[in-house]
């Protein structure tokens, strides 16, 4: 189990991390709305997330509700001090699947992420299709139209990401954490090399790997693209 806690009480990280640690379950931290985005760019890395409100740069709903507009199954336990009856409303209508007050007893928590999980049968990769690309996730294979590609293993989940995000910009560096996560580790220049095969593999289709220098990639339909390409490039 892959779970991220975004908190910035470094005392609650610390302890559930050194709990969860003994369950198997690994817990990413992160103490700021800014880093969570970036935690969060690609759906589906965590079977859950735990999130604090009062956190230095805002409030965490914030941030639930830009999860909830693409990643609507990933469940979301809300931590916090406040604990009047509007405050847990306001969560829960704004997609957190459970609420826990603050203080809160370790092994309350663990039993509401175990009730979290148990009803979350955590969504198989989706199937999904972005212009003539179909990429299989129960399947393990993607497709232009009827036509199966030959991929390896990590193109295939490189492919898979730029699916999800598509037709939005996937960080660099949010491949290769995502790909980590996943235990396929990969560095810089080896990110480089997936995607320039992966293009290659998609002439022809109208579908295309755009670079944006700097930045990341972007699947693009032909012509549909904003922002300045960068050719062949990786
Ligand atoms: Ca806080």
């Amino acid at each position: 189990m892959r779970m991220l806690l975004i908190e910035d009480d470094p005392t609650i990280a610390h302890e559930l991390a050194l709990r969860w640690q003994q369950r198997g379950w690994q817990l990413q931290a992160v103490a700021t709305l800014a880093a969570a985005r970036g935690a969060t760019a690609v759906p589906g890395l965590f079977d859950l997330v735990l999130l604090d409100r009062g956190l230095p740069d805002g409030d965490g709903l914030d941030l639930l509700a830009e999860l909830r507009r693409g990643d609507t199954d990933t469940p979301v336990l809300v931590l916090t001090a406040r604990d009047q009856v509007a405050d847990r409303v306001q969560g829960l209508r704004q997609g957190a699947d459970d609420y826990l007050v603050k203080p809160f007893d370790a092994e309350e928590l663990e039993a509401r992420v175990e009730g979290l999980l148990r009803r979350t049968i955590k969504t198989p990769d989706r199937r999904l299709s972005f212009g003539d690309l179909h990429w299989l996730g129960d399947e393990g294979r993607a497709c232009l139209g009827e036509q199966t590609l030959e991929l390896s293993p990590r193109e295939f989940e490189v492919l898979g990401l730029l699916v999800r995000r598509a037709p939005r910009l996937l960080p660099k560096r949010a491949l290769i954490e995502a790909l980590a996560a996943r235990n396929l580790e990969i560095n810089d220049s080896a990110a480089e090399v997936y995607i320039s095969r992966l293009r290659r593999r998609l002439t022809g289709s109208d579908v295309q790997i755009r670079t944006l220098r700097g930045f990341g990639y972007l699947l693009a339909l032909d012509g549909r693209v904003t922002g300045q390409p960068a050719g062949d490039e990786t």
